[in-house]
């Protein structure tokens, strides 16, 4: 018996029939595939884009409804300008009625009538000046809105349209996941359970990746090249023997190509 390196910690290596090695080749393939879907689907550049327009909506509809009340303000006070107006309108009209109807024969009252509408006349100019400035504040705030609306429809089309573009690459993901998934199950009986204890325990402690080829001297784990004295080890251990790698301790598949 070969005596055993000093990285490896069990005593008696783990057997498995090179078939059920490459097996387990097969099935990190498959798990390396899955976990590469997991993070594409992760890390679409739709999803950026999605809450970066999730939250210009929200901005730009809270500053439309700010303006919808700026302008329901000003319309309301437009029509109570337009209001005031008409009623001191209909006043000047009764006093020019009353003016020109000759009814009116004493000086003092004639002259008292003149005077009301000298006033009533500079009170509709004030009023008519106050609503025209209120009618340009309402035509401002209309052009707002109706620029605010703009924007805030063409970005809410923009998030319905990236939307529906992460579902078709969500699903597309999850249709390959489904296929991946088929092909592990097919792969998965040809590896026996210890050693499929053995490589989900090292998949958990090495990020996902727990055994990897040895090819052209090099373990495909974590890339070193073994040195000679490593290679001669792995070379005289039995075939059905389970090694690990001397660098990264994940479980090393022997190949044809490993270069013994
Ligand atoms: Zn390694």
């Amino acid at each position: 018996m070969v005596p055993h390196a000093g990285s490896r910690t069990q005593e008696d290596p783990l057997k498995a029939e090179p078939s059920a090695q490459q097996a387990l080749l097969d099935l990190q393939d498959t798990d390396s595939a899955l976990a590469r879907l997991q993070h594409r689907r992760g890390s679409l550049p739709e999803l950026a884009r999605i809450e970066e327009l999730t939250a210009e909506v929200a901005e730009l509809r809270g500053r439309q409804v700010e303006v919808e009340t700026t302008v329901s303000d000003l319309t309301r006070a437009q029509k109570k300008a337009d209001a005031e107006v008409e009623q001191v309108k209909t006043r000047r009209t009764r006093d020019e009625e009353r003016l020109s109807s000759g009814a009116i024969t004493n000086p003092k009252d004639l002259e008292n009538l003149q005077h009301e509408l000298g006033a009533l006349e500079r009170r509709i100019s004030t009023l008519e000046d106050e609503e025209l400035e209120i009618m340009e504040q309402l035509e401002i705030a209309q052009a707002e809105l109706r620029a605010v609306t703009a924007d805030h429809d063409a970005l809410v089309a923009e998030l319905t349209h990236v939307t529906a573009a992460r579902d078709a690459a969500v699903e597309a993901i999850d249709a390959e996941v489904v296929s991946v998934n088929e092909e592990r199950e097919s792969v998965a009986p040809g590896v026996p359970a210890d050693l499929l204890a053995l490589y989900d325990k090292v998949r958990h402690q090495y990020g996902g990746l727990g055994a990897a080829a040895l090819r052209a001297r090099r373990c495909e784990g974590c890339r070193l090249e073994l040195n000679g004295a490593d290679l001669r080890e792995i070379a005289a251990q039995p075939e059905d023997d389970v090694v690990r790698c001397p660098e990264c301790s994940r479980i090393l598949v022997r190949t044809a190509e490993s270069g013994l």
